[in-house]
C-alpha cells in the first residue's frame, strides 16, 4: 500500500475493494438463484464447486489485509474534526457509517481462523445431510451428534468474536440483530408469550370458521396470472426484479436494479402461492429502495435480519391479510376462479384468510401461533448454548413447549424438533428474527399511519404509492447506515416493544371471532 495516499484517496481506494467484493457475492448470489430455480440436476455438482471458489473470493477480499489498514488509516482521519468533515461530504455518501459497519464485517470475519472455517463448512454439510435422512426416518437421535458438533462451533464462533462464556448465545444473537441479547428479548418476548397464549385459549374455545378453498382446485397457471396481476398492482416494477417459482420461496439481490423473488403453488390453495409473493415483495421493496448513494457499498443491504423481516410481514399480513386490501381484489380473484370462487362472500373470504388453527409446523403458523413458535425455540436455543439444557434432552423440551404454547401434541420428530434446517446449518440465534419482523412491522406500521393514515381508504382504492414512499424514506433508504436499535427510535419515537404488535393482534381476531 502506498503510505503516502491521501485520506480521499485511501477511501477510493477502499470503495473500490469493496464494490469489487459486492460484485463478486452478487455473481455468487446469481448462481445461486439460478441453482434454485433452473439448473438441471446435472449442473449441481460443478455448481457447488463454483460457488465455493466465488464465496472464498469474497472472503478473501473482505479480510485482505489492505482492507485493514485503510480502515484503521481511515479512522484516524475521522476522529480528526477538519480531514474527517472533508471526507463526511463526499458526494452524500456517509463515510463514517461506511467505515464503521465495514469495520465490523472485517473483523468478524478475520476473527474466525480458516482452518476453522474450513472444519465447520465440512461439519455443517455433514451435518444437513445427517438431517435431510434423520427428518425422513423420523428420528431425532441419528441427527443429535451433529446437532452437539454445530452447537459446539457456535460457541466457538461466539468466543472467537471475543464473548465471555457466559454470554455465547448473547454473541451469536447480536449477529443477527445488533443490541438486542438473551435480556432484552427475554423481556420482550416473555409477556408476549404469556399474553398470546391467553388469546389463543380464547380463540380456540369458539367455533372454528369454514374453509372456503375445500373441495376445490385451483389451476396454477391461473394462480401464477393472478399473483402477476397483484404483484404489479401493488408496485413492484418489472423492469428492476422479476419472480421465478422454487421449492422454498426467497428473495436475493443480484444488483442494485436486479431484485429477483420466488414462489410455490399449491392446487389446493390458491393463496399459499399469493402470500409468498407479497412477502418475498417486501423484502423486494426494501432492496430497491436503498438510496443511490450507497451503490456498491457493503451499506447497500437491510440493516438487520428483524427489520427485513419486518418489511416482509408488514406487506404479507398486516396489509397482504387485511379486510382493506380484499375488498378491490376479491372481485377479481373471483374472475380468476369464478367456478370455484363464484358464490363465495367476502365475508367467508375473509375469515378463511385470517383463521386461527395452531398446528406443529411453523411455516404452515397462523398471525396468532407463528411468534410462539419462535418464542419457543428461542428459549429452546437459549437452554442450548448456556448448558442449560443436553442434547438428548431437546425433543421431550421441545414436545413440552409446544403443548404448553400451542396446545399441540407432535406425533414424530419430523413434525416437531426436526422441522427446521436452522440448527442443521449452525445458524443459532437466527430464530428471533422472525418474531422481531412481526414486532416491528406493527410499531412501524402504527407510526406509518399517524404520519400519512388512515391507510385503509389508499388500500380500497389500490393506491400503494404514499406507502411505499413513506417506507422508502423512512426505512429502505437507509441501508446498513443506521443501526436497527437506532433506526427504529428515530423513525418510532421509541425503543422496540411488543405493545403495537399485541394490540393490533388482540383488535384484530376479537373482532373476527366475537371475543
Ligand atoms: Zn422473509
Amino acid at each position: 500500500m502506498n503510505n503516502n495516499m491521501s485520506p480521499a484517496g485511501s477511501l477510493e481506494r477502499l470503495r473500490a475493494l469493496d464494490k469489487e467484493r459486492m460484485h463478486i457475492s452478487r455473481a455468487a448470489a446469481l448462481l445461486q438463484w439460478d441453482q434454485e430455480t433452473f439448473l438441471p440436476s446435472g449442473g449441481i455438482e460443478e455448481r457447488a464447486e463454483q460457488l465455493a471458489v466465488l464465496e472464498g473470493l469474497a472472503h478473501e477480499k473482505l479480510v485482505h489485509r489492505e482492507v485493514g489498514e485503510l480502515l484503521d488509516r481511515l479512522s484516524d482521519v475521522l476522529s480528526l474534526n477538519d480531514a474527517g468533515m472533508l471526507l463526511n461530504t463526499q458526494d452524500g455518501f456517509p463515510v463514517g457509517d461506511f467505515i464503521r459497519v465495514l469495520r465490523r464485517d472485517y473483523e468478524k470475519a478475520v476473527k474466525i481462523p480458516v482452518d476453522f472455517v474450513r472444519e465447520c463448512a465440512k461439519a455443517e454439510g455433514l451435518s444437513q445431510a445427517a438431517w435431510v435422512e434423520a427428518r425422513k426416518q423420523k428420528d431425532f437421535t441419528a441427527f443429535a451428534p451433529h446437532l452437539e458438533k454445530m452447537l459446539n462451533f457456535a460457541r466457538q464462533k461466539a468466543e472467537f468474536w471475543g464473548w465471555e462464556k457466559s454470554r455465547l448465545y448473547d454473541g451469536l444473537l447480536d449477529y443477527y440483530e445488533p443490541s438486542l441479547g438473551v435480556k432484552e428479548l427475554t423481556a420482550i418476548f416473555g409477556p408476549l408469550r404469556d399474553r398470546l397464549q391467553l388469546l389463543l385459549r380464547k380463540i380456540t374455545e369458539k367455533p372454528r370458521p369454514g374453509d372456503v378453498f375445500l373441495h376445490h382446485n385451483f389451476e396454477k397457471a391461473k394462480q401464477e396470472a393472478f399473483c402477476r396481476e397483484v404483484l404489479s398492482g401493488i408496485g413492484f416494477d418489472g423492469t428492476r426484479g422479476r419472480l421465478d417459482i422454487s421449492a422454498h420461496p426467497f428473495t436475493t439481490t443480484l444488483g442494485f436494479n436486479d431484485v429477483r423473488i420466488t414462489t410455490r403453488y399449491a392446487v389446493s390453495d390458491p393463496l399459499s402461492g399469493l402470500f409468498s409473493v407479497i412477502h418475498e415483495s417486501g423484502h423486494a421493496f426494501y432492496e430497491l429502495g436503498l438510496d443511490n448513494a450507497l451503490q456498491y457499498s457493503c451499506l447497500a443491504e437491510g440493516t438487520s435480519m428483524g427489520i427485513h423481516e419486518s418489511q416482509s410481514r408488514l406487506w404479507e399480513n398486516v396489509i397482504g391479510r387485511s379486510r382493506a386490501f380484499w375488498e378491490p381484489w376479491f372481485s377479481r380473484l373471483q374472475d380468476c376462479f369464478s367456478a370455484e370462487l363464484g358464490e363465495t362472500d367476502f365475508d367467508s373470504f375473509y375469515r378463511t384468510v385470517n383463521t386461527i388453527v395452531p398446528g406443529p409446523i411453523r411455516v404452515e403458523a397462523d398471525e396468532v401461533s407463528y411468534s410462539l413458535h419462535i418464542i419457543l425455540r428461542f428459549e429452546l436455543e437459549e437452554k442450548l448454548l448456556s448448558g442449560k439444557l443436553e442434547v438428548n434432552e431437546l425433543p421431550e423440551a421441545w414436545n413440552a413447549g409446544m403443548k404448553d404454547y400451542l396446545g399441540v401434541e407432535c406425533t414424530d420428530d419430523a413434525e416437531g424438533v426436526l422441522q427446521d434446517v436452522h440448527w442443521s446449518m449452525g445458524a443459532f440465534g437466527y430464530f428471533p428474527s422472525y418474531a422481531l419482523g412481526n414486532l416491528y412491522a406493527l410499531q412501524i406500521w402504527d407510526t406509518l399511519n399517524e404520519e400519512i393514515g388512515p391507510v385503509d381508504t389508499m388500500l380500497q382504492r389500490r393506491e400503494y404509492g404514499d406507502i411505499h414512499s413513506w417506507l422508502k424514506d423512512n426505512i429502505h433508504c437507509k441501508g446498513r447506515s443506521k443501526e436497527p436499535a437506532e433506526l427504529i427510535r428515530e423513525v418510532t419515537g421509541r425503543s422496540l416493544s411488543a405493545d403495537s404488535f399485541f394490540r393490533y393482534i388482540e383488535q384484530k381476531y376479537s373482532e373476527l371471532y366475537g371475543i
